[in-house]
């Protein structure tokens, strides 16, 4: 019977989730495995690799140039050792190994040179296909029991391992469940659910690099699809809590673009805490209220029967200009002498220190990856080895750490899948 089979299924090494973080962990595995070693990931979805696949725009940013323990949020001295452990260099080799050469765009962003997420999809199945890692889809994992105290059990295996296909018995498991951001890539806290269950803690989780909507007085809509660099900043409780400059993109909803997208963890996290987060935007970065001011009324006195529209138009596009003015209440078609102080000091405070009303953040199917998870205190960094359950190991976005955006994430899931791999067999 399909059941009876199932229940004596046995593997050397079970890998939960097949994602950035498990295919990575499932090649290094089995690489550093002995000979005949039986490997199986399990993955709930259909098909593997749909955040790959939609990751950079489908042309999936695999990692960044310059990757520091700063680009985190997370324990940084963790982040550190682990980053060390496998760096952007050994990211471009191992891809390169597999037939996927990298190139770094002026960003700093690297991407396959093919520019096609599926060729780094294909790149990382093959490999397991080579190695003989067993891809199981549609096995969505609901519990890992430990065996110890099951004296029915083999004594090898450590793990019974329940999936929607029946059920695994195995000595080693790595979760790899990643967030839940994407919920229909298959991504969706589940893991979390299990590893409590198992005595880990979890923290709260948080939407991260999801763009933001803004309360529909705003004037968004009119600018959608123009991108400006902007100063960011995110207060909180009276303090500021982010800053940052770099594009933001103007949308129907609200705002997005990488700058962002990068501060939105920082509001949903003070939004969900309850301490009323506030969104500055400085449309002049590098320059405060009195600089501003002094161009202004240099501007307008040199030029005084040029419209407000004209004057800002050198700085800004007409349709950016036309909205900060409007903001401001003031007609574009005034002509400069005749701006009165308040309406000037009005206008700078808009184009310098504009508060974007945040109404929430897009939601959990536009957040590229989720702040929390499990405590990398939870883990011993130098083999992602649970800290409480011998022979279970983590790996990705499962772990309370996230990056920012930029290739930050994948290396993050390349190099925790590699650790994990390379030293479950050894330990
Ligand atoms: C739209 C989008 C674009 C992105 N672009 C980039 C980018 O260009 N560069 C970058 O660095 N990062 C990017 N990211 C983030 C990056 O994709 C993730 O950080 C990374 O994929 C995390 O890898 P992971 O393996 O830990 O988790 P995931 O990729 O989420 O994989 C987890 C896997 O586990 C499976 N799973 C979950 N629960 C269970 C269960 N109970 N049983 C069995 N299987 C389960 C899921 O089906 C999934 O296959 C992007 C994310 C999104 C959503």
């Amino acid at each position: 019977m399909e059941t009876d089979r199932m229940e004596t299924d046995r593997a050397d090494l079970a890998i939960v989730g097949g994602g950035a973080a498990g295919l990575a962990a499932a090649i290094f595995a089995a690489e550093a495995a002995p000979a005949g070693a039986r490997i199986v990931v399990l993955d709930g979805a259909k098909t593997l690799g749909a955040k790959i696949l939609v990751a950079g725009g489908g042309r999936c940013n695999v990692t960044h140039q310059h990757v520091h323990p700063k680009d985190f949020n997370g324990t940084q001295n963790i982040i550190r050792n682990v980053l060390a452990a496998f760096d952007v260099a050994a990211t471009v080799r191992w891809f390169a190994s597999m037939g996927v050469d990298l190139k770094c765009e002026p960003t700093g962003k690297l991407f396959p040179v093919a520019n096609s997420a599926r060729v780094v999809l294909q790149a990382l199945l093959n490999r397991c296909a080579e190695l003989n890692v067993i891809l199981q889809t549609s096995s969505r994992v609901s519990a890992i029991i430990r065996l110890e105290n099951d004296l029915g059990a083999d004594k090898l295996d450590k793990f019974r391992i329940e999936h929607a296909c029946g059920a695994l018995r195995c000595d080693r498991v790595i979760v790899a469940t990643g967030g839940r951001s994407l919920p229909k890539s298959g991504s969706d806290g589940s893991g979390w659910a299990i590893l409590r269950h198992l005595g880990h803690t979890v923290t709260p989780s948080y939407a991260a690099l999801v763009p933001l909507v803004l309360s529909p007085q705003m004037f968004h809509a009119q600018l959608a699809g123009v991108s400006q660099d902007v100063e960011l900043s995110v207060f909180a409780s009276g303090k500021r809590i982010d800053h940052r400059t770099g594009s933001l993109l103007w949308t129907h909803f609200g705002v997005s673009g990488p700058v962002v997208m990068d501060a939105s963890r920082h509001w949903t996290v003070a939004h969900e805490l309850g301490a009323e987060p506030v969104l500055r935007c400085n449309f002049l970065p590098g320059e405060d209220f009195e600089q501003v001011e002094r161009w202004l009324i240099q501007r307008t006195s040199e030029r005084p029967k040029a419209a407000m529209r004209t004057h800002l138009a050198e700085r800004f596009t007409e349709r950016v200009a036309d909205a900060l003015l409007r903001y401001a209440g003031i007609d574009p078609l005034l002509v400069g002498s005749q701006l009165s102080r308040d309406a000037r000091r009005a206008l700078i405070h808009t184009i310098t220190g504009l508060v974007l009303p945040v109404a929430e953040h897009r939601g959990w199917n536009f957040a590229e990856v989720t702040a929390g998870g499990v405590p990398l205190s939870e883990i011993d960094y130098r083999t992602m080895q649970s800290r409480k359950i011998p022979g279970l190991y983590l790996a990705g976005e499962v772990l309370d750490c996230d990056g920012r955006i930029g290739g930050f994430n994948f290396q993050w899931a390349w190099a925790t899948g590699y650790l994990a791999g390379q030293r479950c067999f050894k330990e």
